[in-house]
């Protein structure tokens, strides 16, 4: 088989990163000083607006305080002894970090394993731990924002914890954890006849004086007579025991389900500057070589289509293995020209035809490039209508690789920005689309921002439906920095369970400086997640239902599906989940609840895998009512606080603008915190006491808002960039997000046994005479300084400079097992690395090197982005934000 470009997992880039910024003084970030503020106190101040005034103003004033002493003092050494001296004072090394987690999990007799009892506080997401399923499903599953709830709304309020449930019903197993036993349902469920809920291992079962079985419901106490004699009479009840099962439904249900088998529809843009990055040819190659890399080939099919502005093109194979070419340039209403046997191939079996098709697709595009006039933009949406159309008979993932904006067809760009490639055709509104470009632009950052996030199109929700209905997902790919409505299309996606993956890059600097070295590396991040994709066990056809003890109400599910969810029966269906995608319920509390009375949740899921098998996930959850503040905050957990509060704001992107949406966030933190100290009868002190399990909570929200492109940073562009982060946060897991937020950096030493150590995400923290290596949730990335002492590169590398490594790099060549020193600290680090790039479960993060230099001025972005602690796109560092949270928490307790 011809391959056009080599790839494997070895396949790193070289990268130079300035060094400078780094280096500098500036970066190292001293906490400003914090001078007393005294406030007038004021004794009438039972009126809420003057309240609000006051608070208000206070924080204005501390903002111009600190802002100022800050810029006073920029240069000053003292600074940090200032703040030492002060009673408030925040010592950088003092404050809670999230590097503080430990990476292995320990439980009280000092094992690794979390039993899932009930009211037991689970493992942080990002620690490595088993899990033993006593009593709840899986921690890895399902976890609720508070362990332990408060026994009503009122307290709940006070307490100003966001209250929800964590599901990532799909997630990986380690490999020491149980299967979730399959449980053979040809004889019939047993549900509960008030409710519905299935029989589970917190139901009773017992016979009463008729010798009858009799069933209790956990979730509504009622008593159920079991009269199907076919139920619960082995010895071994698994559904009775274990919390997860995974029901094989009775024939009956699978016949009324349609035949899914996974099909991949690859649709690739050619539009010009497509072409002209290399971009089909590239996507094809992927493709072509990782054929073997599908979840289960045999099974699998694939379908390979282009678009640019004049339509769709398909391509099938004759008998004489000579091309067809099918156009569907009906952008109106578009649909697929052929029936999916003659457009399909199998993965497995066909890699032969694959491989022809492709090379002839190659040819194709060349010519067709020729014959059309060179315009830049394509009908992305009228593609994403005509590849469901053609997933429609078995259902499977339509994939959109899109360089250029979508501008006729469906879901045409309603924002008239262009990026300026300077390459754009001239259009006859040139004008007028100027005159809207500013328009936009005064709205940008303006309390009216959120007009720029419209609400979603309607074009597309016929289609969704469809999705849902026939079990199809939609993953988009946007590759460079240019104006793709995401406002439009990020509907069809989110609504399927499809990922959006944005490469943002500037696609003019690159081709001007014909530099393949910079975008080989966005070009490497595209090919991971393609292969992430078709190599996991994603399901479809997702029906899910959660039922619950009464009580509680369920205000919003932040997962994608809000817009077609049910809520008074809390159904929703969509076309397919990942096993990364979770979703979270919102909840609050109609009820009183007593201290120890438990709310019951019970999780109901009907899905295929990639084997075209049917199931019926069943997950058990079980929460417990708690009357003390101290007890309540201490069952709170972290990771999904972080979840719920992110997607809880940012899910009204088009109706609160971005300024709104962070006063908002900190509003809520310095509430919960006032109240801690108040209810806790600590607001005598001094400090700033933050309740343990919630105290990172500042750190990552403030990380948060380092990565949203905020408001005085942005430009029109980064709205693309905020929509796809949008959907990460929203669709992602806690896993994933938490790295997101706060990669864990460790530094790597030479002199001890165990050789890294873990630092702080702090420009400070980093010495160009030293080796750091990160892992963000995705990769693994090693940085190597040209300022490393000579010790670094003779121990570890057997070399004896920089630029020999950076030669044995260019010659595939640094780190693997025979060059690399065969001194312990090599090996050793080589066996650190593959621990790392083993942390994730479900798939192998790939390992990138960065030299980071510091004579050439190349991307710094990767280790920039990293120091979530610093000054960042004018953000408070995360001192300053400690600093400011505290001065808020006092005065509203004075
Ligand atoms: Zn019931």
């Amino acid at each position: 088989m011809k391959k056009f470009i080599k790839m494997n997992d070895n396949q790193r880039n070289v990268h130079n990163t300035p060094f400078s910024k780094l280096n500098s003084k500036k970066l190292a970030k001293i906490p400003p000083p914090q001078k007393n503020i005294s406030y007038q106190k004021n004794n009438n101040s039972n009126n809420n607006y003057n309240e609000l005034n006051k608070i208000n103003n206070v924080k204005k004033e501390i903002e111009k305080e600190l802002f100022e002493e800050k810029s006073k003092n920029e240069n000053k050494k003292e600074n940090m002894y200032l703040m030492k001296r002060n009673q408030n004072a925040i010592d950088p090394e003092a404050i809670p970090h999230p590097c503080e987690f430990e990476d292995f999990y320990l439980n009280e007799k000092n094992e690794n394993i979390f039993s899932t009892d009930v009211g037991k506080h689970p493992p942080h997401s990002i620690t490595k731990y088993t899990v033993n399923e006593t009593e709840n499903s899986s921690s890895r599953l399902i976890r609720s924002s508070l362990i332990k709830f408060p026994t009503d709304q009122n307290l709940l309020n006070k307490i100003g914890i966001p209250f929800g449930l964590y599901c990532q019903p799909f997630a990986d197993f380690n490999q020491n954890e149980k299967e979730i036993p399959k449980v053979n349902a040809s004889k019939g469920f047993c549900r509960c006849r008030n409710c519905n809920a299935y029989a589970n291992n917190k139901c009773k079962l017992f016979y009463n004086d008729k010798r009858q079985r009799i069933l209790v419901c956990n979730l509504c106490k009622t008593e159920n007579i079991v009269e199907n004699n076919d139920l619960f009479n082995n010895e071994e009840n698994l559904e009775l025991i274990r919390p997860t099962i995974d029901y094989i439904p009775p024939e009956v249900m699978n016949k009324k389900l349609k035949k899914f088998i996974p099909h991949y529809c690859v649709m690739i843009d050619i539009s010009n500057i497509s072409y002209e990055l290399g971009f089909p040819n590239y996507i094809l190659n992927c493709f072509l070589n990782n054929l073997n890399s599908f979840n289960n080939p045999d099974n699998s099919f694939i379908c390979f289509a282009t678009f640019d502005i004049k339509g769709v093109q398909y391509y099938s194979l004759n008998n004489s293995h000579e091309i067809n070419i099918i156009l569907m340039n009906d952008i109106k209403s578009p649909f697929s020209p052929l029936s999916s046997k003659y457009l399909f191939y199998n993965v497995k079996t066909q890699q032969e035809e694959i491989s022809i098709l492709i090379e002839k697709i190659n040819l194709y595009i060349t010519k067709r490039r020729e014959s059309i006039p060179s315009i830049y933009t394509n009908i992305g949406g009228s593609a994403i209508i005509s590849g469901i159309d053609s997933l429609s008979e078995y259902g499977g993932r339509c994939m959109l690789f899109s360089c250029s904006s979508n501008k006729s067809g469906y879901g045409i760009s309603s924002l008239n920005y262009d990026v300026d490639l300077g390459l754009n055709f001239m259009s006859n509104n040139e004008k007028e689309k100027k005159n809207n470009q500013e328009e936009e632009k005064k709205l940008l950052n303006s309390e009216n921002e959120y007009k720029l996030f419209n609400e979603q199109n309607r074009d597309f929700n016929e289609y969704i439906n469809k999705c849902n209905k026939n079990r199809i997902v939609v993953d988009q790919f946007i590759f460079g920095e240019i104006d793709y409505d995401l406002n439009k299309l990020e509907n069809i996606s989110s609504c399927t369970g499809g990922g959006i993956y944005h490469y943002k890059f500037n696609q003019k600097t690159i081709l001007n400086n014909d530099s393949q070295d910079s975008i080989n590396y966005y070009y490497e991040k595209l090919f991971y997640d393609i292969t992430r994709i078709i190599s996991r066990n994603n399901v479809y056809g997702i029906n899910a239902t959660l039922r619950n003890t009464i009580g509680i109400e369920i205000l919003d599910i932040f997962g994608g599906m809000n817009k077609i969810v049910n809520m008074n029966t809390s159904f929703f269906s969509i076309g397919g989940l990942d096993p990364d995608s979770s979703f979270i319920y919102n909840l609050r509390l109609d009820d009183y609840f007593k201290k120890d009375q438990t709310i019951d949740f019970q999780l109901a899921i009907l899905y295929t895998d990639n084997f075209s098998q049917n199931f019926l996930r069943v997950i058990n959850y079980t929460i417990m009512a708690c009357d003390t503040v101290e007890a309540i905050f201490a069952s709170a957990d972290i990771d999904v606080i972080v979840k719920l509060s992110i997607c809880k704001e940012i899910f009204f992107l088009n109706k609160k603008s971005c300024i709104k949406l962070e006063e908002s966030m900190e509003e809520k933190i310095i509430e919960s915190f006032a109240s801690y100290k108040k209810l806790t009868k600590q607001h005598l002190s001094p400090q700033l006491i933050l309740p343990a399990q919630v105290k990172l909570l500042p750190v990552y929200i403030n990380s948060f808002f380092k990565k949203m492109y905020f408001k005085k940073f942005k430009n029109l562009e980064a709205i693309t960039s905020m929509i796809a982060l949008k959907h990460f946060f929203i669709r992602s897991s806690l896993y994933s997000i938490l790295l997101f937020l706060y990669p864990k950096l460790y530094k790597v030493k030479l002199e001890k046994i165990n050789f890294a150590k873990k630092v702080r995400l702090s420009g400070e923290n980093i010495k160009a005479n030293r080796m750091y290596l990160s892992t963000n949730g995705q990769y693994v990335d090693l940085y190597i300084f040209n300022y490393l002492e000579e010790e670094y590169y003779k121990t570890i590398f057997n070399l004896n400079n920089f630029k020999e490594c950076v030669t044995d790099i260019e010659n595939n060549k640094i780190l693997d097992e025979e060059t690399l020193s065969k001194d312990i600290v090599g090996q050793r680090l080589l066996k650190f690395i593959e621990k790392r790039k083993n942390e994730n479960l479900g798939f192998y993060s790939p390992l990138r090197i960065f030299f980071v230099e510091k004579e050439k001025a190349m991307r710094f972005e990767e280790l920039k982005n990293l120091l979530v602690e610093d000054e960042m796109n004018f953000e408070r560092s995360y001192c300053y934000e400690l600093v400011y949270i505290h001065n808020i928490v006092e005065s509203k307790l004075k």
